[in-house]
């Protein structure tokens, strides 16, 4: 982390509601930003319209709201800032870091083989040029190892060439990537600091590798544990996890900060009496590390 300002954020997408844990991440991120004596941003993640439920992006702010969340600034809705994901890309593929592909996924599943998250894109276009155009534009992705420092899950380590390959930087449905959007927002907003939760720690190394090609600094991470249902599965919306109900702010925040390993004293009984404990007493250390069961 540089060292200007603490400046963290929450980033949710619009695909369904706030569950469980979405709000573990929410909790943890604010609590990491306010403990620090810092500004936590909301950047609303609308870049992907056909996943997008509608009413959910206003559903999801209200829901902070009734938690007593109080956010800095206006929020930023991804799908307002094409220009800047544009600007982005012209600058990586004048660099020579993108470039064009027309593989459909049906001809890169013919060849491919499985890697840490999807296929490994196995390079079909790497030699061609930008003048030849694609509907997709991908990344290079860079040779050896990429390291994050992660302050709660410590060093991880990706072979991106091995691990992952030349991702997408544009879709070829004319969708913006995430793992291009999330980069340039970061940068573009200040963020110093990503607090988040551990399924986004597979995604972290393409970021630093976008950052790297794009000259932006990399910010500081932390990876918050997942929270999982009996069956070991992370809770989303494709796991039906249940939306958290503004009425039950109270025992629900109560129950975010346990599973975040801080379990507040029977006393506390209100939300700003929660949220004042928890002010206090917010320490990385007491968060555990791995998968959360939300019993
Ligand atoms: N929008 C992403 C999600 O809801 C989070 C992105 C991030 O925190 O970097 O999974
Ligand atoms: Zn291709």
């Amino acid at each position: 982390m540089n060292s200007s300002r603490y400046r963290g954020r929450f980033a949710p997408s619009p695909t369904g509601l706030l569950h469980a844990g979405s709000l573990c991440t929410a909790v943890g991120s604010y609590l990491e930003a306010r403990a620090r004596g810092g500004e936590w941003l909301l950047r609303m993640e609308n870049l992907d319209p056909p996943r997008e439920v509608a009413g959910a992006a206003d559903a999801i702010l209200r829901t902070l709201d009734a938690y007593g969340f109080e956010w800095d600034g206006e929020v930023v809705y991804q799908s307002r800032r094409h220009e800047l994901y544009r600007q982005a890309l012209e600058q990586l593929i004048a660099s020579g870091h993108a470039y064009p592909c027309n593989c459909t996924r049906k001809e890169i599943a013919k060849t491919a083989r499985r890697g840490l998250d999807g296929y490994v894109y196995p390079g079909h276009c790497r030699r061609r040029r930008p003048e030849e155009g694609g509907r997709a534009w991908r990344l290079r992705a860079a040779p050896g190892d990429t390291v994050v420092a992660d302050r709660l899950q410590g060093p991880y380590r990706q072979n991106l060439t091995a691990d992952i390959g030349d991702f997408v930087l544009l879709r070829a449905d004319g969708f913006w990537a995430y793992q291009l959007a999330v980069v340039v927002d970061d940068a573009e907003q200040g963020v110093n600091d990503v607090v988040r939760g551990a399924d986004l720690l597979v995604s972290t190394p393409r970021q630093v590798v976008v950052q790297q090609a794009l000259g932006v600094a990399t910010p500081g991470y932390c990876h918050l544990p997942v929270l999982v249902n009996a069956a070991g599965e992370k809770l989303s919306k494709q796991t039906l996890a249940p939306a958290v109900a503004a009425e039950d702010a109270v025992a629900a925040l109560r129950l975010a900060l346990s599973r975040l390993g801080h379990v507040p004293p029977e006393e506390c009984g209100s939300l700003a009496e929660l949220w004042q404990w928890a002010r206090a007493h917010w320490s990385l250390a007491r968060v555990p590390v791995g998968p959360v069961l939300a019993g």
